[in-house]
């Protein structure tokens, strides 16, 4: 495998994807639309290699080696042809995905994949040329932190890819499953219903936020409730992945109605300062 790694989309996963592949030794390329979020994106990264140095995760000449090894591009057409892997991370909509995964495998990858969390890689592979390379690199939040790489096989994904993508699990440090690819996988389908159902708690007023999210840490031993995650994901991409779950399996999947009318406000949990909680500076307030 050489040691070229794209990355599609600086946002909450995409940065993380980024940073643990500049760390596992890979030259990253991060692509990002948006000139804002490239730069606050890229200032957060440094903010984590900084971190990391002051508690004793990494030596500062490590730190400096993963900044060196880390390039921002506006456009894929910028990156290096044939890199290793190329996983996007942009928004949960199909048709973008789409129009990203096909400027993508122009740049011909060994391996071409996405971090959806819903949606189903033979969807995605819609008009590919070589839809045996495409499947799913289900990273989670945060990607530095959290071991599981969920890998999704679609029904055109190859056998060897599979392998590639087991194999690059390895060098990331993290623990793989290999799932079947139905709509929301192994993870999201079971962590959306959790949260989906936690929201419309708070809709009845069975008890605040903080006691839904305490019942779950202290009576069924979660590391953090449902809605605290709900905050952490991002209500707008848990609103998305609904979306995509309630087309595939009904209203089971239905988006809460207080979730879209906080999406509609703007409170996206932490990556707007508010959403169940309140958040400054990126911890709970
Ligand atoms: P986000 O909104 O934080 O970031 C998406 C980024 O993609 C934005 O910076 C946006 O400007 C950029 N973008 C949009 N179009 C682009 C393009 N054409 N080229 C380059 N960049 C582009 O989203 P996120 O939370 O990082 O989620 C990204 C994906 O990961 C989604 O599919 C989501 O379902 C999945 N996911 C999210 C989480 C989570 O906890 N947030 C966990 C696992 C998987």
């Amino acid at each position: 495998m050489t040691d070229r790694f794209v990355v599609v989309g600086a946002g909450t996963m995409g940065l993380g994807i980024a940073y643990v592949a500049a760390g596992a030794g890979f030259t990253v390329e991060l692509v990002e639309v948006d000139a804002g979020r490239a730069e606050a994106g890229t200032a957060s990264l440094h903010r984590l290699w900084d971190s990391a140095v002051r508690r004793g995760k990494l030596s500062a000449a490590e730190a400096d080696t993963g900044r060196d090894r880390l390039a921002v591009r506006q456009d894929l057409a910028e990156t290096a042809e044939a890199p290793a892997v190329t996983v996007e991370a942009v928004p949960e909509r199909l048709d973008l995905k789409r129009e990203v995964l096909a400027a993508a495998e122009a740049r011909g990858p060994l391996l071409l994949a996405s971090n959806t969390s819903s949606i189903p890689i033979a969807e995605l592979a819609t008009g590919l040329r070589a839809p045996d390379r495409l499947l799913g690199l289900h990273f989670f939040n945060p990607v530095w932190a959290m071991p599981l790489l969920e890998i999704v096989v679609g029904a055109a994904t190859a056998p060897d890819r599979v392998r590639d993508a087991v194999a690059l699990a390895g060098r990331l440090g993290k623990d793989p499953i290999v799932v079947r690819d139905l709509p929301g996988f192994a993870t999201s389908r079971l962590g959306v219903t959790l949260g989906l159902e936690a929201i419309r708690m708070v809709a009845d007023g069975v008890a605040s936020p903080a006691d839904i999210d305490k019942a779950m840490v202290l009576g069924y031993r979660h590391p953090v409730g449902p809605l605290e995650l709900t905050d952490l994901v991002g209500l707008d991409v848990r609103l998305d992945i609904a979306r995509t779950l309630q087309r595939a399996y009904g209203d089971r999947f239905a988006p809460p109605p207080l979730l879209a009318e906080m999406v509609a406000d703007g409170r996206l949990g932490k990556k707007s300062g508010q959403g169940f909680y309140r958040w400054e500076g990126g911890t709970k307030a």
